[in-house]
């Protein structure tokens, strides 16, 4: 995935859901240090539930660069299974600063510690959470389109098309 520095204006490939006052938040890679605090799990608990709307969905699906490919992308949490790294999530602050992350950032936070800046844990904490309508409320304000995530019954299966003289075939990896 690649890296941007928290708090570095967003402007991620997916120009269209670039809003002015965007930042990046959670966008770690391997080379790059980044914090670490203390498990929270009320904290976590609600990063877990903005996890919930995806706004900015990826083509494919992203790995966490610290754990071994495809081990990070199914996260479970309070017996609910989600796959992550295929979207972003939106935090809003009350100041007005919009936070862009990567949905993965549940999985830094909850495995790796990853401890992001003070402004966005109080944004959690404090601004409208995704069981608000306000929250949804701001997203069409920004005309930002969003998808609600269903709770992942198994562990998805990954594939690719191949080829035959037959046509294209699914081959299971
Ligand atoms: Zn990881």
């Amino acid at each position: 995935m690649t890296y941007f520095k928290d708090l570095s204006e967003y402007s991620y490939a997916h120009s269209e859901f670039h809003r002015p006052g965007t930042v990046n938040i959670g966008w770690l890679g391997p080379n790059a240090d980044f914090n670490q605090m203390e498990l929270d799990e009320g904290l976590l608990d609600i990063v877990w539930e903005y996890t919930k709307i995806s706004v900015a969905q990826f083509r494919g699906l992203h790995d966490c660069e610290f754990c071994p490919p495809h081990t990070s992308n199914l996260a479970e949490r309070n017996g609910e299974k989600r796959l992550l790294g295929a979207a972003e999530i939106r935090v809003f602050a009350k100041s007005g600063v919009i936070y862009a992350a990567p949905d993965l950032i549940f999985h830094y936070m909850s495995i790796h510690k990853y401890g992001p800046p003070e402004p966005f844990i109080a944004a959690l904490k404090n601004g409208p959470r995704p069981s608000s309508k306000e929250y949804f409320e701001r997203l069409s304000e920004l005309g930002l389109t969003w998808t609600e995530k269903s709770a992942l019954k198994s562990k998805p299966v990954r594939f690719r098309l191949v080829r035959t003289k037959d046509g294209l075939k699914k081959e299971i990896l």
